[in-house]
């Protein structure tokens, strides 16, 4: 079991990781005793999960009820926001009441920004049971939804009271799903852990094998590193928070180009840190050797590494000024220095980034 303390200024909370964690924990069964409890699922997390979940809200002295809606990133929208909002009221929530998010990130973004609104706020609990959600979305507090605009324009800063995460339940979720989460975990050894990054490599086998004990590991590690930073800043203000964002303006640049079709988001990552890779040889002081090492990392996780003929390089550079991110018309790339240590660079010179995009296009 490992326990991981959030410590943020205002109000902490534990991150529980273990086999059996979610029925058996004392810290649910002390937040959620006598209280109302609704449980915010897709429709495919429900049929596995649902019922094992609401015996254990029993068991820990609750009342619930679970509402699952249809899966998929669709469903993140104002209308499924809405009708689970009337849910709750129909549901007789009240501010002592808890929203459940169970589920993936879609659910946890969703739920949480439910949790975060009605009757202005209510204690969340989250059960992430996809490896992204577990090591990354579930951390941090953002929550939200789309519009037909954007992705994620409407939203609210909300922590979960806890985050309870058994491994075993990565079991049932698809291979492609896995190897998304992978990415963002291989984006957490290059941007902060040397060691984590070795240990990856060290351990590919037990990946590939699903090994319980590893994913544990590997979770747990990634759940402190995000802590970390998000603790360092909370709302996004000093900026520390950005090295989160590696691989990633190349990343949803591939996948606005591709119109959210080819790519899944891990996928898009994997590519976008090849991308930010081959620039920091190139723009940084990136050692070739060590943009090789990531690259046979993703290879060996069976991640994506190079981006389909058909695409042009100046439709992905135009793309990455779409992003959020980008500041008055100027690129802030995360360029790693050594694997375990990147800084923001704001000078990339147009015919560097052009080429670092040009070396991924096969
Ligand atoms: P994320 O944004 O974390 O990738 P989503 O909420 O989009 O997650 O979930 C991805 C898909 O995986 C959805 O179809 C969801 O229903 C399904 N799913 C989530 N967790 C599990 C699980 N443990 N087992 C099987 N399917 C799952
Ligand atoms: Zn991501």
């Amino acid at each position: 079991m490992h326990k991981i303390k959030v410590n943020l200024k205002e109000r902490g909370y534990d991150i529980l990781i273990g086999k059996g964690i979610v029925s058996g924990s004392r810290t649910l069964k002390d937040l959620v005793a006598g209280r109302r409890c609704l449980v915010i699922t897709d429709s495919n997390v429900s049929k596995i999960y649902g019922l094992s979940v609401l015996r254990t809200l029993k068991n820990a002295g609750a009342e619930s009820e679970i509402i699952p809606f249809k899966a998929g990133e669709s469903s993140k929208n104002l209308e499924t926001y809405g009708k689970l909002l009337r849910q709750a009221c129909r549901a007789g929530l009240d501010r002592s009441s808890l929203i459940v998010a169970l589920g993936g990130g879609v659910p946890g973004d969703v739920a949480g920004f439910v949790a975060a609104s009605y009757m202005r706020g209510l204690n969340f609990i989250q059960i992430p049971t996809t490896l992204l959600a577990m090591v990354d979305s579930s951390v941090g507090g953002k929550t939200g939804i789309d519009l037909p605009e954007g992705k994620n324009l409407v939203g609210a800063f909300w922590q979960p009271s806890l985050v309870l995460i058994d491994p075993t339940v990565l079991t049932t979720l698809p291979k492609r799903e896995i190897r998304c989460g992978l990415a963002e975990v291989v984006k957490y050894g290059i941007i902060m852990d040397e060691k984590f990054f070795s240990f990856l490599e060290k351990n590919l086998n037990g990946i590939k094998r699903m090994e319980q004990k590893t994913y544990g590991e590997i979770i747990a590690r990634c759940c402190e590193l995000k802590a970390k930073v998000v603790c360092a800043d909370e709302r996004e203000t000093t900026g520390l928070r950005a090295i989160l964002n590696y691989g990633h303006t190349f990343g949803h640049a591939v996948e606005t180009v591709t119109e959210y079709g080819k790519y899944a988001h891990g996928e898009a990552v994997s590519i976008g840190m090849c991308m930010a890779a081959n620039l920091a040889v190139l723009n940084h002081k990136f050692a070739p050797e060590m943009a090789m090492r990531q690259f046979d990392l993703l290879n060996a996780l069976g991640l994506p590494t190079t981006l389909d003929s058909g695409i042009k390089p100046a439709q992905i550079y135009k793309a990455m000024f779409k992003d959020k991110k980008v500041a008055n018309g100027k690129l802030r790339l995360v360029l790693p220095d050594r694997i375990g240590k990147v800084s923001i660079v704001k000078d990339a010179k147009p015919e560097d980034v052009m080429r670092a995009i040009e070396e991924v296009v096969v």
